[in-house]
């Protein structure tokens, strides 16, 4: 096959403990997935069923860069989330057994351009520009869920500049990676190469030109990001 242009690299997340990279398909991402964020974006958390969005699979960005504050913001929002790495096919889930789906599990950002979400959000029309855009999806290294098994719960924090921002843990999710796997299937045909960023706990907040990021997920890794000055 000869390319009309020339091809890009394939979006791919180094995998600890070994020489090889995941290969990124598609990012799907958990809105409102904890109580007392959902409750900061001014909604009742009770229960509705979860909703996804997206992101592009070259939104990725190895931690330890420096990004580039965004185009178009004067609101760019912090997210510290638990990304799920699929390796197995899947269409309608059982909750049993849907974590034999999961390759394995991540420490992300899911940077929100937050004006262009909320200007979307209140006329109704699509997040893309809100959520989608170029660097929006900082990630760690891969740990494989055959090395540090299914994280249910744990501390997950995110400090901005050395101030504790975001703290939360991993078992106040509304809805565990099993449910996730159950909805997003009933969607999608997941397919190995999918990532999923679960949601973000409270404390989200901007960030500027210059700070730096640095969270963690217990049991699975941390992740720092610098914003370019
Ligand atoms: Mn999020």
């Amino acid at each position: 096959m000869k390319f009309a242009i020339p091809l890009w690299n394939t979006p791919a997340v180094p995998v600890a403990g070994t020489d090889m990279v995941f290969p990124v398909r598609r990012i799907y991402c958990v809105g409102r997935n904890y109580g007392e964020h959902a409750r900061e974006m001014g909604f009742d958390p009770n229960k509705e069923p979860p909703f996804f969005f997206s992101k592009p699979a070259d939104a990725i960005v190895p931690s330890g860069s420096t990004i580039a504050y965004p185009l178009a913001t004067k609101n760019f929002h912090h997210e510290m989330e638990l990304v799920v790495a699929i390796g197995k096919q899947g269409v309608h889930v059982k909750r049993e057994g849907a974590l034999e789906h999961v390759y394995g599990y991540a420490a992300g950002l899911d940077l929100t351009r937050r004006d262009l979400q909320f200007a979307a959000r209140d006329k109704g029309r699509p997040w893309d520009p809100g959520k989608g855009f170029d660097q929006s999806a900082p990630i760690s290294a891969i740990h494989r869920a055959a090395d540090i098994g299914h994280p249910a719960s744990g501390a997950i924090w995110l400090k901005v500049n050395g101030e504790l921002k975001q703290k939360g843990d991993l078992k106040d999710m509304l809805w565990p990676v099993p449910d996730i796997l159950v909805f997003l299937s009933g969607l999608f045909v997941l397919q190995p190469g999918d990532l999923i960023y679960t949601g973000t706990p409270a404390g989200v907040g901007p960030v500027k030109p210059g700070d730096q990021l640095h969270g963690q997920v217990e049991g699975v890794d941390e992740i720092s990001i610098n914003i370019a000055s």
